[in-house]
């Protein structure tokens, strides 16, 4: 899709989403404050954006984050062409007991930025050779995100867009964004709406997000890549298999078996790591069995498009960010999702 229609679809987008500002019922959480008015909702968050880094991934698939090609390549010809141009927001619209950006969704670490400021963040990823935009749930910042999309667009940005989000989103809100969202990454967390409700205050967490990424998977099917195998435009889901959840992870993927085809591109994460406020249940790491176990069940499936992690990490290994750095990854584990 050229630019022009890219910024007329923006448009179109702002102008049919404008109610939100005062009246934001953006997500399933439907909380009607204003935030222009400085009200705040579930998502703690206002009208401007606030974000937290904005920096080039190397751990995303490799499909958006490219693969790296060693420590001292990084600026060996001035601008290296890969990693996924990623912006973190604070706020979220979930808030799971155990997320491991907490940080970010819970304690809202971050700076406010006007919309220009977001735009020249992403002209300025793309500079840095950034394969795409990736924005990390930017579902509650969904207004100034277009806003600042608008002016980069304007100023030539061309790379890929990836909304990056926890799932839990409006089928309603979604249709405006046809044409402007290039790569739909939502999470698929749970089955259950007992185990939603109790990890992530959202009973309805399944039946709101399964329309979601049905609605993804209806403006982008299939996952397209370039010749250098990087994606252009599709969608990719993302489980994070949780420990002792084997009969959620088992529902969730014959549910995308059945409803999306085995074609879909899925991406079976072990990451998962205890962090901030975790249940009892979920104060350990996940077990190389019970990793195993999933992606069994994944290959019984048949899904042609499996993105793996390993299945286990040494205890110093985790992935678990730190946004307090100005480095909050450590490239050097190279745990890209592979
Ligand atoms: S985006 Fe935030 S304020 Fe708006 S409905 Fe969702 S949680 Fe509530």
């Amino acid at each position: 899709m050229s630019i022009h229609r890219k910024r007329d679809r923006i448009d179109v987008a702002l102008t049919r989403l404008r109610s939100h500002e005062t009246d934001c019922r953006l997500c399933p959480r439907e909380c009607g404050v204003n935030r222009a008015a400085g009200e705040r909702g579930y998502c703690n968050s206002g009208r401007d954006a606030v974000v937290s880094h904005a920096l080039l991934h190397y751990g995303e698939e490799p499909v958006l984050s490219g693969v790296r090609e060693g420590p001292d390549d990084r600026f060996s010809r001035g601008i290296r062409r890969s990693g996924s141009g990623t912006i973190f927001f604070a706020g979220c619209n979930l808030k799971c007991l155990f997320c491991q950006n907490y940080q970010l969704s819970w304690l809202g670490r971050g700076r406010p930025v006007k919309d220009e400021d977001l735009a020249e963040m992403m002209l300025d990823l793309q500079d840095k050779g950034a394969l795409n935009i990736n924005l990390v749930s930017p579902t509650h910042f969904l207004l100034p995100v277009l806003r600042a999309l608008r002016i980069a667009c304007s100023k030539g940005l061309q790379i890929p867009l990836v909304s990056n989000s926890n799932g839990y989103e409006k089928t309603s809100v979604l249709a405006h964004l046809e044409g402007i969202i290039d790569i739909y990454l939502p999470d698929l967390k749970y089955f259950s709406s007992p185990l939603s409700l109790r990890i992530s205050e959202a009973a309805d967490y399944f039946a709101q997000a399964g329309e979601a990424v049905k609605e993804m998977a209806c403006q982008q099917p299939g996952l397209v890549l370039d010749d250098q195998g990087i994606a252009r435009r599709g969608l990719i889901v993302r489980h994070l298999v949780l420990p002792g959840q084997g009969e959620d992870t088992r529902a969730i993927l014959g549910w995308m078996a059945r409803e999306l085809g085995a074609s879909v591109a899925v991406s079976l994460m072990s990451q998962y790591h205890p962090c901030f406020r975790p249940p009892e249940d979920m104060m350990r790491p996940l077990t190389k069995e019970e990793y195993r176990q999933a992606l069994s069940v994944a290959e019984e499936l048949g899904f042609q498009c499996l993105f793996v992690q390993p299945d286990s990490f040494a205890p110093d290994e985790h992935l678990v960010p730190d946004f307090d750095q100005g480095e909050p990854f450590q490239w050097a584990g190279k745990r890209n999702k592979k």
